[in-house]
């Protein structure tokens, strides 16, 4: 039986670091960090994230500024509200949550984002940043990985590491943080021939496809630490991961469960860049 890698508890242990971090701003700032989420339209799964990310905030004493408009809101008008953020001094970290509508660019609207705000780190220039191990933010999913991957005592260095997706926002930068902790990487997609294989040779094997229960017993090595990224909603309203858990278990030596895993510490993430983006913007 697999180890369980509780992200819940991770999350908590880091969560204290930061509450007590935002404490001694506070003191001597006089003011809390804060983080502007902006929403356009009502797509359900982005209305959940947006309450947990508000949540989280006011636990650990950020301030959240939680910014709705419309499905039909117009993309100029969001780039000037971005404008208006940008030079708001209390306002530290800016996020946009994705998918936006159709009729707004993503690339657009990520480009606006101030560098020194963009807590999501996704724009360019600071996945440039990633690229050449000098940043000031890593993106939240592969970062919340790596937090665990510590935490659990997990070796990276040397080890065999494969990603199955290649996103801006997982997949890719996940294979570069492990790179930088001398893992030696091979990102998948959905091209790759004989993906099992692959997946095979993993002593880490990292899955952020977005298909429930992609990932079998067949495709992983016994003793492997296996991390599911995926989050998906089935039919009967539950939420499963990429990976089988039932199957893989039994074989893993340690993994995350879906839900409980990767996803707690994506929000934790989000407050820890907040409060960096905070002392860099002072
Ligand atoms: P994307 O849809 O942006 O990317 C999916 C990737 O998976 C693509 O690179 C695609 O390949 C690859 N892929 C799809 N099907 C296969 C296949 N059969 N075999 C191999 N590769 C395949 O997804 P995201 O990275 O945004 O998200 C992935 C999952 O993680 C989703 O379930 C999402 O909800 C979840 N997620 C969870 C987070 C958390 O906090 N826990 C945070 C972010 C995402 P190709 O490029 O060739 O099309």
């Amino acid at each position: 039986m697999a180890e369980l890698i509780s992200g819940k508890i991770v999350s908590q242990k880091v969560r204290e670091e930061i509450k007590c971090e935002v404490e001694s701003f506070k003191e001597k700032y006089g003011r809390a960090p804060g983080l502007a989420v902006i929403v356009v339209g009502n797509d359900p799964a982005s209305a959940v994230y947006v309450r947990n990310k508000h949540k989280a905030c006011l636990d650990v004493g950020i301030t959240s500024y939680q910014i709705e408009y419309p499905e039909d809101f117009s993309e100029c008008e969001l780039l000037r509200k971005i404008d208006e953020l940008n030079a708001d001094p209390m306002v530290n970290g800016i996020l946009v949550q994705l998918p936006l509508p159709k009729h707004i660019d993503e690339k657009k609207v990520i480009d606006r984002i101030s560098p020194l705000k963009d807590v999501d780190a996704f724009h360019p220039a600071n996945v440039g940043k990633i690229v050449i191990g000098d940043y000031d933010f890593l993106p939240c999913t592969p970062a919340g990985i790596v937090e665990l991957l510590l935490h659990y005592n997990v070796e990276i260095s040397g080890k065999k590491c494969v990603v199955v997706g290649r996103s801006n926002i997982v997949g890719k930068p996940m294979a570069l943080l492990l790179t930088e902790r001398n893992g030696t990487v091979t990102l998948c997609h959905s091209r790759t021939v004989n993906l099992p294989e692959v997946t095979r040779e993993a002593d880490i094997l990292v899955v952020a496809i977005g298909k429930a229960e992609f990932l079998r017993a067949d495709m992983v090595k016994p003793g492997a630490v296996v991390i599911d990224v995926g989050i998906n909603r089935l039919a009967d309203g539950k939420l499963a991961g990429d990976v089988k858990f039932d199957e893989v278990e039994p074989i893993a030596s340690k993994i995350t469960p879906v839900p409980g895993g990767v996803g707690p510490m994506t929000i934790t993430m989000l407050l820890k860049n907040t409060l960096t983006a905070a002392k860099l913007q002072l």
